[in-house]
């Protein structure tokens, strides 16, 4: 990371500044109930990720009744919503996160988090975000969420700053898509569920222990 030159880091958040303790299988598992009751077939079973699943079964509704495609979707954020908002009340950040932002401003670094996470989730968590964040932009915040790169492109536009001196960094490949796909520089972490080799295979550029080991490597 030495040669370099970055002046802007955007995070993702569960996994990266947080403890992450989403049950994303239960949180599936009850997607593919609802998905059921409305007697949907996904016409694509890669679909993997939840959002997705909600975004696919909702376009499909509303080819027959709008009506229905509404119902379905706050159907399914509601449930979605409480197994966040369960977990961010059991959550916590990383110990070290707040001193990492403190320490990336110090270098003159601007700094942002882009989460599929809901807003109250994260703001339970984190509730001095703003004191030691300058963008947060969460799922209630933008149409097109992570990897899209609309989400990331959304963030460096509010800081003003270019992929190619933006960092991206988080614990999942699909972090690493997002910096990619917006052109920016990108870091795994490994204190999510995923592994070193996980992120060497989606294309990162490095990948670090945890977020807060930036502030030895970073050069602004
Ligand atoms: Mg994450």
């Amino acid at each position: 990371m030495d040669e370099v030159r970055l002046n802007t880091v955007v995070f993702d958040f569960d996994g990266t500044l947080a403890r992450l303790n989403i049950d994303f299988h239960l949180m599936r598992q009850a997607i593919l109930k609802l998905i059921g009751r409305w007697g949907i077939t996904p016409g694509n079973p890669d679909v993997s990720y939840v959002l997705e699943m909600i975004h696919e079964s909702e376009t499909l509704l509303s080819s027959q009744s709008l009506h229905d495609a509404r119902a379905f979707s706050s159907e399914a954020f509601r449930i979605i919503e409480s197994i966040e908002i369960r977990a961010a009340e059991n959550g916590e950040l990383f110990e070290w996160t707040r001193e990492l932002f403190i320490g990336l401003h110090a270098a003159n670094i601007h700094t942002g988090i882009i989460t599929r996470n809901c807003t109250k989730a994260v703001f339970t968590v984190f509730p001095d975000i703003a004191n030691h964040c300058d963008v947060v932009i969460c799922r209630d915040d933008i149409e097109r969420v992570k990897p899209h790169p609309d989400h990331l492109n959304r963030a460096l536009i509010q800081l003003g700053s270019r992929p190619c001196d933006t960092l991206m960094v988080g614990d999942h490949p699909l972090d690493v898509e997002a910096g990619r796909t917006s052109g920016a520089w990108s870091a795994g972490v490994l204190t999510g569920r995923h592994s070193r080799e996980d992120f060497i295979r989606s294309g990162a550029h490095w990948v670090l222990n945890r977020a807060s080991d930036l502030l030895e490597t970073i050069r602004p």
